[in-house]
Parts: C-alpha cells; sequence; structure tokens
C-alpha cells in the first residue's frame, strides 16, 4: 500500500512540470484548437437539441438572392437606393416596432444621390429607435485618414477585472459612414467581428477600443435598447469579469473582453423576410401582412453573392446578419459563455486523473479498467455539454483528456512493475527454503521430473548428487540447535558457491541436500562430488556464539541412464543408497 502510494506521488511529481507550465503560458495552439472543436460539437449538439430557443421577437429582413436580383430588375443598380430603404423604415415604424437596426454600412458613394442620402439621414432624426452600423479597422494611414468619432458614440468602461483585457483589440483606424447620418444619430455600433486561427467565428467584441475610446458593437447597442437600457453611459466589468447591465443582469466576458456566443441554430434560425415583399408591400404592390409590433428588426444580406458570409461552429454558411441577431439574443437570454479557465481545467484534469488512477489500481482486470476509465472520460465529456447547456460554462475538455490519459498509461505502466515485482516475490517465496536459501524440495521433486523428461527427449544425461551431514544430531547436542541452522546455512553457501550457475542446489530435507548437475556425467559428478566434500571438511563454520567448528558431510552420487535409471524416483533412491554406504564406510566420503 505504501508503494502505491509512492508511486502515485511519483505521477503526481511527473505532473508538476506540466502544471506549471500550463499555468504560466498559454496552451500549445493544436490544444486550443483542438479545445474549439468539442466546443464547435458542443454547440452543434446544443443547436439541435432545442434546449436554448431562439428569441421570437427577433425579426430579420433579408437581402436574400431573391431580393437582390428583384432590385436589380426594378431600378437597375445596386445597391439599393437610400431613399427606399428610408421608404422601408417608414413603413415598418408603422407599426411600432422595438428597433430597427441595419447591418448595412452607408458609406460615402459616388452612386448613391445627395438627396437620397439626406432622405436616409432624415429618418434617423426622425425615429430614435433606428440603428445602423460602422467598422473599425487597423488600415495605413496613407490611405485613409483616421477620422475623429464624436464622444456620443462611446461608451466608458470601468474595468475593475484583472482578468479581463479591455485593449486587447485596439484598432487604429476607421470606415467612416455619412456624416449627415452621424450628425443625425447616436444610434451607431460597430460590426467587428473575431475569427479563431481555423477561420470560425465564435466570439464577437462587446467594446472597441478606437482613439483612447470604447466604441460598442452594435448588438450590445440594440441589446440595452431592448432591455430598456439605451440612455446608460457607464459601464462597470467587476472583480469577476461580469460586465454589470444592472444587479440582476450581468454578462459572461472573455478574458479578451469579447463575448462567447452560444448558437441557437444553423442558418434561418430567425424569422426570415426577404427585403423584396417588404419593398413591395411599402409601395402598397401586395397585401401581405406582417408582424413587426414590438419586434426587433435587422436589416441585412444573407445572399451568398453579397459576400457577408461567416463559419460559425454550427454552420459553415452563416449570414453576418444572423450572428448579429445571436449576438442580440445572447445579451437578451444572458446566454453569454464564460470560458474556464486553465487553472479550474487543470483541477477537472487532476479529478479524471484520481479516478483514472483509482480505477487502474482497483480493478484488477486490465480490459474492464480501460473501459472503466473510457466511461469516466466519456459521462465527463457530456457533463461539460450539460454544463455549457446549462449554466453556458465551457469547460475544458482537451486538457483535462489530455492528463487523464496520460495518467491511464503511466498507472498502468506502475500497476504492471509493481505486479511483475509481486509475481517475483511470490515465486521466490514458493520454491525456496527459509532457512539455507536453497531451492525448496517441491522445486527440487520438479525439477528432477524435467530433467528426467528433457533428458529422455534429447537423449542427454545428468547427475544428482544428495549430501547429509555427518553426526549433525551429535553437533546439535553438543552445540545447541542456533549454531546447528548456523552451519546449515554455512554449508548451504558453501555448496551453492562450489558449484556452476546452472547447477540446482535444494535442501532436500532436514540436514539433507541435493545437487542437480546438467549434463555432467557419473565422473564429472563423482569429482564435484569429492571436490565439495574436501572443500567442507577444510572450511571452519562460525557457530552461533562466535566460536569456529568443522563439520563432514556424505555424498552419494546418481546419473541418469541404464546403471540408476530414468526416472527421478529411481535416480534419487540410488543417489540415497550410496550415500548410506558412505555413512556406512566411515563418513566423510562420496559413494
Ligand atoms: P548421520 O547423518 O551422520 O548418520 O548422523 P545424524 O546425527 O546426522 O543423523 P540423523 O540424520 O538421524 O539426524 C539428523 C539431525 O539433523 C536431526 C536433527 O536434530 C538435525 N536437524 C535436521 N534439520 C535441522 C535444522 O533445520 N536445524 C538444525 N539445527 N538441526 C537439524
Ligand atoms: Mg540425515
Ligand atoms: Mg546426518
Amino acid at each position: 500500500m505504501l508503494k502505491k502510494i509512492l508511486y502515485t506521488l511519483w505521477i503526481l511529481i511527473l505532473f508538476v512540470p506540466i502544471f506549471f507550465g500550463l499555468k504560466s503560458g498559454s496552451y500549445p495552439a493544436f490544444v486550443s484548437s483542438m479545445e474549439n472543436r468539442t466546443f464547435d460539437i458542443r454547440q452543434n449538439i446544443l443547436a439541435s437539441s432545442n434546449i436554448k430557443k431562439p428569441n421570437k421577437d427577433i425579426v430579420i429582413i433579408a437581402i436574400d438572392d431573391a431580393s437582390y436580383e428583384y432590385i436589380l430588375d426594378k431600378y437597375g443598380e445596386w445597391p439599393l437606393r437610400r431613399d427606399m430603404y428610408a421608404k422601408i423604415v417608414d413603413f415598418i415604424e408603422a407599426q411600432k416596432p422595438k428597433s430597427i437596426a441595419f447591418d448595412l454600412m452607408f458609406v460615402k458613394s459616388i452612386k448613391s444621390s445627395n438627396g437620397a442620402d439626406k432622405a436616409l439621414a432624415n429618418i434617423f432624426k426622425k425615429y430614435d429607435n433606428v440603428y445602423t452600423s460602422m467598422n473599425l479597422d487597423s488600415q495605413e494611414e496613407d490611405l485613409r485618414i483616421p477620422a475623429k468619432l464624436p464622444d456620443k458614440l462611446a461608451l466608458n468602461i470601468h474595468n475593475e477585472s484583472e482578468n479581463v483585457d479591455l485593449d486587447y483589440y485596439e484598432y487604429s483606424n476607421c470606415r467612416t459612414i455619412l456624416s449627415q447620418i452621424i450628425d443625425a444619430t447616436s444610434n451607431i455600433g460597430m460590426i467587428n467581428v473575431i475569427r479563431g486561427n481555423d477561420g470560425v467565428l465564435r466570439q464577437m467584441p462587446l467594446f472597441l477600443k478606437y482613439q483612447g475610446k470604447y466604441y460598442p458593437q452594435l448588438g450590445f447597442k440594440v441589446a440595452l435598447d431592448a432591455l430598456g437600457l439605451k440612455e446608460k453611459k457607464d459601464f462597470v466589468i467587476n472583480k469577476k469579469g461580469k460586465l454589470i447591465l444592472f444587479d440582476e443582469k450581468q454578462l459572461n466576458m472573455d478574458y479578451d473582453g469579447s463575448a462567447i456566443l452560444n448558437w441557437y441554430g444553423p442558418a434561418g434560425t430567425y424569422k426570415n423576410i426577404p427585403l423584396y415583399k417588404v419593398l413591395k408591400a411599402s409601395e402598397g404592390k401586395i397585401s401581405e401582412k406582417f408582424d413587426f409590433k414590438n419586434k426587433i428588426i435587422y436589416i441585412g444580406a444573407t445572399a451568398s453573392s453579397l459576400f457577408d458570409i461567416k463559419t460559425v461552429p454550427v454552420d459553415k454558411v452563416y449570414p453576418g446578419v444572423e450572428v448579429q441577431a445571436t449576438y442580440v439574443n445572447n445579451i437578451l437570454d444572458g446566454n453569454l459563455i464564460q470560458k474556464a479557465s486553465n487553472f479550474i481545467n487543470i483541477l477537472a484534469g487532476a479529478v479524471l486523473v484520481l479516478l483514472t488512477i483509482l480505477a487502474v489500481f482497483i480493478i484488477e482486470d486490465m480490459p474492464v479498467a480501460l473501459g472503466f476509465s473510457m466511461t469516466v472520460y466519456f459521462g465527463y465529456a457530456i457533463l461539460t455539454y450539460y454544463i455549457l447547456a446549462r449554466y453556458n460554462y465551457w469547460l475544458g475538455i482537451v486538457i483535462p483528456l489530455l492528463f487523464a490519459l496520460f495518467a491511464f498509461i503511466v498507472t498502468v505502466i506502475i500497476k504492471y512493475l509493481i505486479k511483475s515485482k509481486d509475481f517475483d516475490r511470490q515465486y521466490k517465496l514458493a520454491t525456496t527454503d527459509g532457512l539455507t536459501e536453497l531451492y525448496n524440495h517441491r522445486y527440487f521433486q520438479e525439477q528432477m521430473a524435467r530433467f528426467c523428461a528433457n533428458s529422455k527427449r534429447y537423449n542427454t544425461v545428468f547427475s544428482l548428487i544428495i549430501i547429509d551431514i555427518d553426526h549433525f544430531k551429535q553437533f546439535n547436542d553438543n552445540f545447541g540447535h542456533q549454531s546447528g541452522d548456523a552451519v546449515l546455512r554455512g554449508v548451504a553457501f558453501t555448496l551453492k558457491k562450489n558449484v556452476r550457475a546452472t547447477d540446482i542446489v535444494c535442501r532436500y530435507g532436514g540436514e539433507e541436500m541435493s545437487i542437480i548437475l546438467p549434463n555432467a556425467g557419473i565422473d564429472e559428478a563423482v569429482c564435484i562430488a569429492e571436490k565439495l566434500r574436501s572443500v567442507v571438511a577444510e572450511k571452519k563454520f562460525k557457530l552461533a556464539n562466535n566460536k569456529e567448528s568443522n563439520v563432514t558431510i556424505s555424498l552419494g552420487v546418481s546419473t541418469y541412464g541404464e546403471n540408476d535409471g530414468v526416472e527421478a524416483q529411481n535416480l534419487i533412491s540410488s543417489a540415497d543408497k550410496r550415500l548410506y554406504n558412505a555413512k556406512n564406510n566411515g563418513r566423510n566420503r562420496v559413494n
């Protein structure tokens, strides 16, 4: 048990550098891209499971392929004239929507007439719930002088969190829109997105830093309006890294100050009305009824030919305007995702590692331990899915599972090391004699049978010597049993030392010993026996009381073959008889 604890400690020590590596720095790139993949898989399951329902109050007026064709046909040009957009707004406003947001940028254009631009700008004056967008970038100043944006577009952010870095995304340039619109409204938000290394859009900025000020995302403004916080200009990010809208409504933020989105379904999740239908209706050409009352209406391109297409976890082809809708949906429902810190992921890994170590050590059967561990890992993956679905918490899968798999491999190796050591010990216990450390009687019998069988099959020869200490009873009587034991050990040691490593020295019983000599004929065996006899006779053995004494041995030799037999029993009784003769002939001799 102590050993197991020590080995377990060893494993943990192995982990220390990895722990520190992860705590101090970033994940290796492949780990985070794998983690992103697991996130996408979870989002796909989530999107198809209907657990998070899309907000029905968000409606998209889509510039789809049909609308694009209709506009080209009807007006002979693209983009749509800006006074037409003004008309559409008037038409929708008649139904009192909550807000109308253009996911379109009305930049200066030679195609647009001054009158049309003015008509659109007037719309922003007329209705305070119409929003439009702008884009920040980091173009060279040579191309475009960075414009100054009016203060009314910026928000004041007070960041109390040490984990959230609001300056992570800082932009040095800006693609401005019509100055008439900027003058007319402060309902302007940014539509920058963030793409992962793999090009997938998983998160969106909340505030974008430009010329030392923070400009909000369009969706953030639209969501604020829907929450009745249109006038709120000051925001606090608390110590826990949550963006406080009001006490009960706090938004999760990622460490780079962005918002990680939940996805409610593939493209087309939100109610899509083709723009051309609204256009026709606004011109009184069709009598189709639309329900715009109290709705958040986003106007943007979904046609793939218009290039506003993103790849998101749940869809390869996803219109930018639906990203905005998803963003607003996330804020309204409080569904922005919190990513677990490295520390938490490592902690989760440590739990899996612990379970793995326990499983491998407790479960005897390896396939069962493997099956159990795999079930635990699979269960963990499912758990992270539910945590994401229920608590919007992105618990890592890759780091914890890498830890666990590593632990599994190391633990299995250690378990086998312990097992093989244990087996060696058990084997030694079963085959040796405790006092003399010679092989025991049982092992001797096994080996005799094996040598007989081998000799029969391969036509080889081997010999057997049986040894008995002379007058040992008397020796015990004279010097005591403890000294007898010491001499017994001494004789055993002397025998072992004076034969070859391949010879098998056993304690036959009591003070009798036996030696199996592989490949030795009768002459060679007698020679060896004689040598052993003289070595023992000349040796002074240490006794228990530090005195020394001599003993002699008598030896009987038999050899596999015609004379002494080919069965173990015959060979043993033959050697026994010879030993008996040696005793009768005066002891301290070979026969
Ligand atoms: P001999 O063989 O020369 O005829 O005389 P012996 O005295 O050795 O005769 P015997 O074989 O009858 O006696 C063996 C004695 O060996 C009996 C026992 O006291 C002693 N003996 C056997 N096993 C052990 C042991 O493990 N330790 C000790 N100290 N003595 C043992
Ligand atoms: Mg005896
Ligand atoms: Mg004896």
